[in-house]
Parts: C-alpha cells; sequence; structure tokens
C-alpha cells in the first residue's frame, strides 16, 4: 500500500513519515477511529514505507521486491492477527490469510460486517482466540528474512479474548527486536489500560466531506450525487461507498415509499370521493406489485426496513436541525412535505405496523395480505391528529 493511494489523511501520513525520517519507531502504535477512514491502509502504508530501501521523501518506491511483495500482503516479515470465526480449518489467522488478502486488496475499505461476509459467517461472534498468541510469538521469533522490520499488524485487538491478550501485554512489555506493532482499532476503550499504556496511540481523523465525494467521483459517481452522499457518510469513505453503492436500489425503494404515502394520505385525508377512489385502486396495485414473488422476500424486507428509516427520519425533521438529517436530495424534496404528517400521534404505531409486516415477510407470510393490510393501516394511522 502506498501513501499516495490512500484517501485524504494528509497529516498523519506526515507524521508517519517524519517518524520513518527521523528514525523514531515506536514498537507499538495505536491507529484508533472510526470504521471506513483507512486505519488499516495507513498501517499497511506505514510498514511498507518503513521497509522500502528505496522510500523518497514522500512514499515507498512501490516497485523494489520489498514493495511488491508487500503490493500482495506476501512479505514475510509482515504478519496479521485479525478475528475469526473457528471452523474445522482452524482457530489460528493463518488458516484464513486467503479471505483477508482478498478482501484488503479488493475491497481496500471495509469493516468487521464485511470481514464476517467475506467469510460466510452469520454471527458475529468472531474473536481472536487463545492460540493465536503463541503464533504472533511464533512469528515475531523468528528471525527477521530482510534486513528490515518486522511487523504485526493486529486489526480489532478488542476482540482478543483474555488470555490473548495477556500475552500480548507481556510482548508488549518486552518486545523482540526490530519489531513494530500496529494495532487498528475503533474501540480503544475497550482495550485492556495496561496495553493502551504501552502504546503510541495515533487518533485517525474523519475524511472530509471533501475528500469522500473526490473519491467517489473518481470511481464514476456523479458529482452532485457524490457531494449528498459524502454529507451523510459523515467522514467515512466505506460508509459513503455502501450508500452510493445502495443508491439505485434507494431510488426504487423511494419510489415505493412515496407512492405508498402519497395515494395514503389521498385516501384517509383528503374529502374528493374520486380522487379516493382512484388512490384506492392504486394501493392495490401498489400491494399486488410489491408482493410479485419476482420481487422476492429480500428485497421485501428491505422496503420495509428502508420504510421505517425514512419514517424515523421524517419525524425527526419535524424536531431536529436540518444538518443532523441522514438523507439524500430526493428523499428530502419528498419530506419538505410529507413530514409534518409524521408526529407524535401517529409515528409509533406506523413504525410498529412497518415492523410487524417485516416481520411477517420473514415467516413467509401472504406477502398480497401483508402489503394490502399494510397500506389499510397507514390510511388509518395517516389522517390520525397530532397529540
Ligand atoms: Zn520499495
Amino acid at each position: 500500500m502506498l501513501f499516495r493511494d490512500i484517501i485524504g489523511q494528509e497529516e498523519t501520513k506526515e507524521q508517519l513519515r517524519r517518524s520513518v525520517h527521523e528514525g523514531k519507531i515506536p514498537h507499538a502504535r495505536l491507529f484508533s477511529g472510526i470504521s471506513g477512514i483507512g486505519k488499516l491502509q495507513l498501517a499497511l502504508a506505514y510498514a511498507q514505507y518503513l521497509n522500502c530501501p528505496h522510500r523518497t521523501q514522500t512514499d515507498s518506491c512501490g516497485v523494489c521486491p520489498t514493495c511488491l511483495q508487500y503490493a500482495k500482503l506476501q512479505h514475510p516479515d509482515l504478519h496479521f492477527a485479525f478475528p475469526i470465526v473457528k471452523t474445522d480449518a482452524g482457530d489460528t489467522c493463518d488458516a484464513f490469510m486467503e479471505p483477508w488478502r482478498e478482501i484488503i486488496l479488493n475491497r481496500h475499505y471495509f469493516d468487521l460486517d464485511d470481514w464476517y461476509r467475506a467469510l460466510g459467517v452469520e454471527t458475529k461472534q468472531g474473536m481472536i482466540y487463545e492460540n493465536e498468541s503463541a503464533e504472533i510469538l511464533r512469528k515475531l521469533s523468528l528471525k527477521p528474512f530482510g534486513d528490515g522490520y518486522k511487523v504485526m499488524i493486529i486489526w480489532q485487538p478488542e476482540k482478543m479474548n483474555a488470555s490473548c491478550a495477556n500475552k500480548l501485554l507481556k510482548l508488549l512489555e518486552e518486545p523482540p527486536q526490530q519489531t513494530l506493532f500496529v494495532l487498528v482499532t475503533e474501540h480503544p476503550e475497550q482495550l485492556l489500560s495496561t496495553i493502551l499504556s504501552r502504546v503510541q496511540r495515533t487518533e485517525i481523523p474523519r475524511l472530509t466531506n471533501e475528500e469522500v465525494a473526490a473519491a467517489l467521483s473518481a470511481r464514476n459517481v456523479n458529482p452532485s450525487l457524490a457531494k449528498d452522499i459524502a454529507r451523510i457518510a459523515n467522514g467515512s469513505y466505506l460508509q459513503a461507498l455502501k450508500k452510493s453503492e445502495e443508491s439505485e436500489d434507494n431510488q426504487q425503494e423511494l419510489r415505493d415509499f412515496i407512492a405508498l404515502f402519497r395515494d395514503a394520505y389521498t385516501v384517509g385525508v383528503l374529502k374528493d370521493p374520486i380522487k379516493k377512489y382512484e388512490s384506492l385502486k392504486r394501493l392495490r396495485q401498489w400491494s399486488l406489485d410489491m408482493a410479485d414473488p419476482k420481487v422476492g422476500r429480500e428485497r421485501q424486507k428491505h422496503f420495509l426496513q428502508y420504510a421505517q428509516q425514512q419514517v424515523r427520519e421524517n419525524y425527526i425533521r419535524n424536531y431536529a436541525q436540518p444538518e443532523l438529517n441522514y438523507q439524500l436530495e430526493p428523499e428530502q424534496e419528498f419530506s419538505v412535505k410529507f413530514a409534518p404528517f409524521i408526529h407524535s400521534g401517529n409515528v409509533e404505531q406506523i413504525m410498529a405496523q412497518l415492523d410487524t409486516a417485516e416481520r411477517q415477510i420473514e415467516q413467509n407470510g401472504n406477502a398480497k395480505i401483508i402489503f394490502f393490510d399494510l397500506c389499510i393501516q397507514m390510511i388509518v394511522l395517516i389522517k390520525k391528529p397530532k397529540i
């Protein structure tokens, strides 16, 4: 990983380069900050820069054998520890190096959920097991392959089981020669204070909206959408990326959401009988379209989650500052008129109905009945008075 391939973080990069120039390499560093800002990338770029024999003032050379091995995450002096879910394949990270390299090299930015998904596990109970500490010790006792530093990057060290953490602590107390630990975490507060006191801490800041928007535009996201998404992502490139991947689905879901509530409003609130009748017909068709087996349970469920999120945003919108609003531009446009109809007199019941529908879909209920019933409930609830 080269510094120049990492989005933003110029100050941190400069600080890390300076530590190499001045030869002040602490034996353990901790990078902390929210997910999706490049902590792991910075750890990799720092380790590579430290070890590249032909580094320039600003970056690794990128072409020497060390750099090439680093680029593939296959340098013999580069080691990792990260949470896993033990299988027959083993309970140490070595058994999972292939998906680990793949997710770093293909996705660059990812979080624990993405990693568990890559491992194909549903559970969130991954950890760094006790046996890993023996592996870490073994790897760091090996004679270095080159004349550079041995590097041990520990991703999400708070997932270490207690005895593993205690053994790591011993290592940090008496660190092996020419060894650099880099701990990368979103939750430094969950680490042992004795570990915290033995690492040099660097808080990695959120990215700026401009940096996130520019990075999205570079991936061919339309610049005005990129700007909009960057605002919601709140400094996390990963969140922005996820949002932009979703945004096409989002547009359909927003159309479905608007159709449901516009017609529920017409039937429930307006007086004109012809308009009411037409809207009711449309709602019937809407529920049939939503229930179509081609849509599938997953998308049906996802729509109902999306609808809950939008209802929540519309409710909050009535009270909060606009900058606390996490909606995309087209969603906000609808909310200007819609938000006043979501209030303390109906918000809980609307949320409860959407949640019930979601659970019924999950339990393979009859989708036609579930969605039509939802329409009727929304007609009733949308006209409830404020309390
Ligand atoms: Zn190099």
